[in-house]
């Protein structure tokens, strides 16, 4: 157990960080954030911030000497730096479930060991491979790089998958490791949130339904709008892949839903999720304190609904409209602090609260 009064390292700086030292905050720990970045959201709100690469190794151990425990607020973060850390403090989640989360096939492979449904998946390494994976496929598909891949980067869709077209996405990613996915005609897209502790001990959220725009989450609508059947199918997915991996933390899981009642797997996300932030305000316990609960060591929060809710992300110039949503009573703003607005940039959310059943 990492009681209160004891340092949160977090590795990563962006929003997510931000809203993990917020969560700590109340809990009574401070949080040190370690990322080589210009502006870090997350540093605004911790006790310290480490400006270091990942790969400054005497940075890693003057980072790791000062905090009681480790955690990341993205799976990017490289292996070798999480596994310097591990060797001085407990780094949660381990370098092990990185490993597994920051390749697409490896992912889909664990889910598929587990029995647990995928669209099709085929590995694709070479002109050849790429070839030659099409012709098991017919319609659709999505090529999408084996790392490194987020909101949409790093994948092309496909309408028809010759092998021609397959050949030329292979090219256009930059000829680097690829998954070929067949493309899932899903009724919609859901979310599970769970967190896990040292001990094993288990909470879930019930899941949030997601949709998308231009390949970034849009809006997050809980609760989904599936029946209870679907929902103990998607805990169960989720449960089985937090302990098959050993996961210490939250961590989320992206799935399809079809029309036919089937549940896919989509992606893993080892740690808080975009599409938990409306559990700020409607769940007992947010997904932030969870997360700070599960990586010390405390006894899980209820994750009891109190609203139906729905979050708005604030992308790119969406972020304009903060003061006519100042006005909006139910509305409750997030800010990230972040300088400039880009386009395609997560500049904050709005999540606006309704009577618990209203939206069933
Ligand atoms: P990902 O980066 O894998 O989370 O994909 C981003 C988004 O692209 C997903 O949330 C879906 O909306 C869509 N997508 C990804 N894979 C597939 C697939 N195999 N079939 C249909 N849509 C997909």
């Amino acid at each position: 157990m990492i009681p209160p009064g004891s340092t949160i390292g977090i590795l990563g700086g962006g929003q997510l960080g931000r809203m993990i030292a917020l969560a700590a905050a109340p809990l009574g720990y401070r949080c040190h954030i370690f990322c080589p970045d210009d502006e870090a959201p997350a540093a605004d709100v911790a006790a310290t911030w480490t400006r270091a690469p990942y790969d400054n190794l005497a940075a890693l151990d003057a980072f790791a000497a000062a905090i009681d425990v480790a955690t990341v607020e993205f799976e990017n973060v490289p292996a070798a730096a999480l596994e310097r850390i591990a060797a001085a403090k407990p780094m949660r989640p381990g370098a092990n479930v990185l490993a597994v989360t920051q390749d697409r096939l490896a992912e889909k492979a664990l889910a598929t060991r587990l029995g647990i449904a995928t669209a099709p998946y085929f590995a694709v390494s070479s002109a050849i491979e790429a070839g030659i994976t099409a012709r098991h496929l017919t319609g659709g598909a999505i090529l999408k790089t084996r790392r490194m891949g987020y909101d949409g980067k790093g994948q092309i869709a496909i309408a028809a998958a010759t092998p021609d077209a397959v050949v030329e996405a292979w090219r256009k990613l930059g000829e680097v490791p690829c998954i070929l996915e067949g493309f899932v005609d899903f009724a919609l897209e859901i979310s599970v949130i769970i967190a896990r502790g040292p001990d094993g001990q288990i909470a879930a959220f019930e899941p949030f339904e997601n949709r998308h725009a231009h390949h970034i989450l849009a809006e997050s609508r809980w609760p989904a709008a599936i029946g209870p059947e679907i929902v103990t199918r998607a805990e169960a997915v989720a449960r089985s892949l937090a302990q098959a991996l050993d996961h210490v933390g939250v961590m989320a899981v992206e799935m399809f839903v079809t029309a036919g009642g089937e549940v896919l797997m989509n992606e893993i996300a080892p740690r808080v999720h975009n599409s938990g932030h409306l559990t700020i305000e409607a769940a007992a316990t947010s997904q932030f304190a969870q997360h700070v609960r599960a990586i010390c060591g405390l006894p899980l929060g209820s994750t009891e609904r109190r609203a139906d809710a729905v979050m708005r992300n604030l992308v790119g110039d969406a972020v304009l409209e903060w003061p006519k949503l100042l006005l909006d009573a139910g509305s409750h703003l997030h800010l990230y602090g972040k300088s400039e607005i880009r386009q395609g940039r997560k500049m904050g959310h709005v999540t606006r609260l309704f009577p618990l059943g209203a939206m069933t």
